[in-house]
């Protein structure tokens, strides 16, 4: 009954097929992933640009230049990516709206990260002249590293609903395009087990994600536990990032690395106008004290046979725990740590994400009950 409530919003066709699909995805059997020493092929750790005061979104005047903001995308700089980058190219025509425009002049972007990249995009599809300046390069930046779920985890903007809203639209285009614009995203069903009350899926606003669906799930091993089922989006971001980077050079873009100091050292560059995409790096070059890392472990183990979905399970001892199959892995994830910048993965934490894993998928939801507070589906 809930499965036809949750698919009637849509058209008698769609209704049909997403009504087939739903009904097999909630009765779908869970596979359990291997958790065995043997499985484990690395640890990562990585460090969300998380902004006490939520995402800087605007403009400032620096010397002889014009500075827009676009940093502190927390837990969701990649699935806010297209939504922010526009928000931040509609400052600048604000900025331009006070002084005649002139496309001859060439606009620097600081950062080559998912933002960074996605408003190199955004500005050569209405034709500036970009150049890129960044201390990395994909590969080896923070959303490279990230799973890639299109969610919504330790972020606040003033503009959150329109932001969601346009990068989801954006999203939803490259995920259902047979020849996409860029490579690297499908859907994902998310199978949660969280408190409903604290999901971050099931606060998204309209215009996102479809509701979820409640289900009792059945695991391989005969096991039962009460969930919700989403459909979202899985950006593979190894994938994407390289896709992002090599198209925005194909196209034009110039690419120097420089590692800025501080604000100071945008003295020396010969643009005038700046978007300062620098994630983390905002912290030191800008003086942000708003700007802390949470620091984030990921566990990369073999692929199994059958397990194609996310799972997120409840926070148990300040750790989360969500599996996400990518195309030659699983991730297991996770842990939120405050202010820590420690990039060399910690063991101890890792084997308590492990632990949590292999109960999880073996015992009763009551094990989690007593400590679980602020949930959300990962990442
Ligand atoms: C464990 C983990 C899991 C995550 N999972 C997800 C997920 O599933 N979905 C999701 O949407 N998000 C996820 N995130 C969050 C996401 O990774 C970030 O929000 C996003 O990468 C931020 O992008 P960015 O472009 O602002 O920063 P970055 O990717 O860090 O890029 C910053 C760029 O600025 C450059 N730079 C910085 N300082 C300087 C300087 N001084 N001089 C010159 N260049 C500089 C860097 O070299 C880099 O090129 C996750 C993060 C972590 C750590």
């Amino acid at each position: 009954m809930q499965v036809k409530t949750s698919c009637f919003i849509l058209g008698a066709a769609s209704m049909i097929a997403l009504f087939s699909g739903c009904r097999s995805d909630v009765k779908k059997k869970l596979a359990s992933p291997d958790f065995s020493k043997e499985a484990v092929l690395d640890y990562k750790a990585g460090l969300r640009p998380y902004r006490k005061t939520g995402i800087r979104l605007e403009s400032e005047s620096y010397q002889d230049k014009l500075i827009i903001h676009d940093y502190g995308h927390g837990g969701s700089g990649i699935s806010l990516s297209w939504g922010s980058a526009r928000r931040s190219l509609q400052v600048l025509e604000e900025e331009l709206s006070k002084r005649p425009p002139n496309k001859e002049e060439e606009i620097a972007v600081l950062g080559a990260g998912v933002i960074g990249l996605t408003t190199v995009h955004l500005l050569l599809e209405k034709g500036w002249k970009v150049h890129v300046y960044a201390s990395d390069f994909p590969p080896n930046t923070t959303s490279n590293l990230a799973p890639g779920i299109w969610n919504r985890v330790l972020v606040e903007s003033d503009h959150m609903k329109k932001i969601l809203r346009d990068s989801y639209t954006d999203f939803k285009a490259l995920a259902e395009n047979k020849s996409p614009r860029f490579k690297g995203v499908t859907p994902l069903k998310i199978y949660t087990f969280k408190k409903i009350k604290n999901s971050t899926m099931a606060a998204m606003p309209s215009g996102t994600i479809p509701k979820g669906i409640p289900l009792k799930a059945t695991f391989e091993n005969g096991m039962h536990k009460k969930g919700m089922f989403f459909h979202s989006f899985l950006i593979d971001s190894a994938v994407y990032l390289e896709d992002l980077f090599e198209k925005a050079q194909a196209q034009g873009a110039e690419f120097t690395r420089l590692s800025l100091g501080s604000k100071k050292d945008l003295e020396k560059l010969p643009q005038k106008i700046i978007f300062n995409c620098t994630g983390l790096g905002s912290k030191a070059l800008f003086g942000d004290k708003q700007l802390i890392p949470i620091r984030g472990h990921l566990i990369y183990l073999k692929p199994t046979e059958g397990f194609d979905s996310m799972v997120a399970g409840p926070l148990k001892d300040d750790l989360d725990l969500y599996l996400i199959p990518l195309q030659d892995k699983i991730v297991l994830g996770g842990s939120y740590e405050m202010d820590i910048e420690e990039l060399q993965p910690d063991s101890e934490i890792c084997e308590k994400i492990l632990k949590n894993a292999r109960l999880f998928f073996t015992s009763d939801p009551q094990a989690w009950e007593s400590k679980e507070n602020g949930d959300r589906e990962g990442t």
